[in-house]
């Protein structure tokens, strides 16, 4: 059996486990939205899962994604960019996608709301947080988030809506969870700081094997891959 033939049981057993997670930490599953993410997957695992009533989609690469939203044109899908965004794919990445997670500091920010500006597309944007320092890892440090924040305020396109992690990999989730607390203790001496709430209200944080502690400590967006479309062969 192919797999594509296995992904809306493996969707709604994430959705049960979302759910579980949501209403053991006090919450409402609504207030967690699912990010499928296909990355490396053909589009007729996008099509299978948004058969299955799966709107939002994650990808890493500006171009494989701009492949696959041309040919799920006409689904009405929702595109995530969740990857590194470099400089030179500002343009493209603001003209194609609803939400890009990877905003790392205040020049990037500027660049994407200018390119949306030409576009004339309104992309929601999530600030992602270094909070590592690791030599690999992607993000601004929490030290610099003021001044991207302060860029935020002038933005005319683009929508920053909250903060992103990619914590290191630990097989036991229990370990990641710190990274989660961690950015949500950002999140709230921002709002201290006086950044405006709306700027604050997404945190997207938790993966395949770790989201149901990410819900826990208050994730609004679940970036899952492998849990849905099954192994990859690369990233
Ligand atoms: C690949 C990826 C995911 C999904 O990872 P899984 O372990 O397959 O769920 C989530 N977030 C980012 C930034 C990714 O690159």
């Amino acid at each position: 059996m192919p797999l594509e033939a296995e992904i809306p049981a493996r969707l709604s057993s994430v959705r049960g486990r979302l759910e579980r997670a949501a209403a053991a930490a006090g919450r409402n599953p609504r207030d967690v939205r699912l990010v499928a993410v296909s990355k490396t997957f053909g589009v007729d695992y996008v099509r299978a899962a948004a058969a299955a009533g799966q709107v939002d989609f994650g990808e890493n690469r500006v171009q494989e994604a701009v492949g696959k939203m041309e040919q799920a044109r006409g689904l009405s899908l929702r595109w995530h960019l969740i990857g590194h965004l470099q400089a030179n794919k500002a343009r493209k990445a603001a003209a194609a996608f609803s939400c890009i997670h990877s905003i790392d500091g205040a020049d990037l920010l500027h660049r994407v709301d200018r390119a949306a500006i030409e576009a004339g597309t309104r992309p929601d944007a999530l600030v992602q947080v270094d909070l590592a320092g690791e030599p690999t890892k992607h993000g601004a440090r929490p030290e610099e988030l003021e001044d991207v924040f302060a860029a935020a305020r002038s933005c005319e396109a683009v929508h920053v809506v909250g903060l992103m992690v990619l914590p290191p990999l630990f097989e036991d989730p229990e370990e990641t969870r710190p990274y989660f607390r961690r950015l949500r203790e950002i999140r709230d001496t921002l709002a201290a700081g006086g950044v405006p709430p709306p700027m604050l209200a997404q945190l997207s944080m938790g993966m395949s094997h770790d989201f149901e502690v990410a819900v826990q400590e208050g994730a609004t967006i679940v970036r899952v891959g492998s849990a849905i479309f099954g192994e990859r062969t690369r990233e």
